[in-house]
């Protein structure tokens, strides 16, 4: 396969990088990302040599570009990861989303239909489904209901790949998949941010009351699953892929200090996100029993992974939260 990973620096689609350079060596990967503030090459430093790895720098809404790659690479599938991907940037600015995560999406999907690909995986996420109360779960059939402009975007992204399908007949899939952790994840997400901040013992602000519930999945079973999607989805499918974990924010962020031997007492509760979705739950038999994935990450063994991650590589997100990221940090969270 000649793939084309976009936003492949940032968080996710690093990994997949790893992953997939791993279980599928005589794969071609290119590898288009604009590094904005979340794309990092740091995160891909171990690979830059390998022989099926290049990348490119640029933008997804780049027409031209995406063309001279694919016919240089001679690109035969497309996995787009390339996004606008935080909820509280996306409050403050929602046209960066619209442009990168709606109209990126529609220039690739141009592109792979020209090009008559061979598969286009669109990487989407639970929050396209909105928001749930106490009971429940959303399966593929539920309705969208995005509440932040960021899930907007990425549903109006998911609908357009999806009638790129039933009008083009695009062998398009679409993953919707539940919060991910693990190894470089930019530190304004949740978890790596409670986690470099105990480490420094500093505040550690919690949005609310703290009872907000999402459901977390280790980042290395969100590359498998995509894998799998990649060679046995069905064509037009949608797949949720979740690890059913679901936690209270205020749980996890305790989880995270007893891991660390920290104190309770840098806890802070910060003013709510405005439209905060309340829960999050997905049900994932779909993908379990069409295409036989399954998570091999319980929760435990996940978060300590990831813990022991950042205990070690302070140098990576030290260089993050000294950089630009510390006056969106002092400004979001001054009062913090
Ligand atoms: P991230 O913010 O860490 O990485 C996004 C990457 O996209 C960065 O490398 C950035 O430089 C790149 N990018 C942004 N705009 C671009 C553009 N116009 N052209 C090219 N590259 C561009 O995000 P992530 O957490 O790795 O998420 C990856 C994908 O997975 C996103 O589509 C996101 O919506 C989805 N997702 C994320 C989660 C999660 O928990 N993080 C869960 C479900 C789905």
């Amino acid at each position: 396969m000649n793939l084309l990973i976009t936003g492949g620096a940032g968080f996710i689609g690093s990994n997949f990088i790893h992953y997939m350079l791993t279980a599928h060596p005589n794969d071609q990967i290119i590898n288009l990302d604009l590094l904005t503030y979340a794309g990092n090459l740091e995160n891909l430093c171990s690979v830059s040599a390998h022989q099926n790895y290049h990348f490119i720098h640029g933008n997804i809404c780049n027409k031209s570009l995406i063309e001279k790659i694919i016919d240089q690479f001679h690109i035969d599938s497309i996995i787009n990861f390339a996004a606008e991907s935080h909820v509280d940037r996306s409050i403050d600015q929602p046209g960066l989303f619209v442009k990168t995560n709606v109209l990126g999406t529609q220039i690739l999907l141009d592109a792979a239909k020209k090009h008559q690909f061979r598969k286009y995986i669109q990487i989407s996420t639970d929050e396209v489904y909105g928001s749930l109360d106490s009971d429940g779960s959303f399966t593929e059939k539920s309705p969208l209901a995005p509440n932040s402009p960021y899930a907007a975007s990425k549903a109006s992204a998911d609908l357009l790949t999806r009638a790129y399908f039933k009008t083009f007949g695009l062998n398009i899939n679409i993953t919707r998949c539940s919060n991910n952790y693990g190894p470089y994840q930019f530190p304004e997400k949740l978890i790596p941010l409670i986690i470099t901040n105990a480490i420094e013992d500093q505040v550690l602000p919690v949005y609310g009351d703290g009872a907000h519930v999402r459901d977390w999945i280790y980042v290395s079973d969100h590359c498998v699953a995509i894998d799998q999607v990649l060679h046995h989805g069905k064509p037009g499918e949608i797949y949720n892929i979740g690890a059913d974990h679901e936690l209270h924010n205020i749980d996890l962020v305790k989880h995270i200090l007893d891991q660390l031997h920290k104190p309770y007492d840098k806890i802070k509760y910060v003013s709510d996100r405005p439209g905060h979705d309340r829960r999050y739950a997905i049900n994932t038999s779909k993908i379990r029993s069409d295409l036989n994935w399954q998570p091999q990450y319980d929760f435990e063994k996940g978060i300590n992974q990831t813990i022991q991650w950042y205990l070690k590589h302070k140098t990576w997100w030290k260089k993050i939260k000294n950089g630009a990221f510390k006056d969106y940090y002092n400004q979001h969270y001054g009062k913090a």
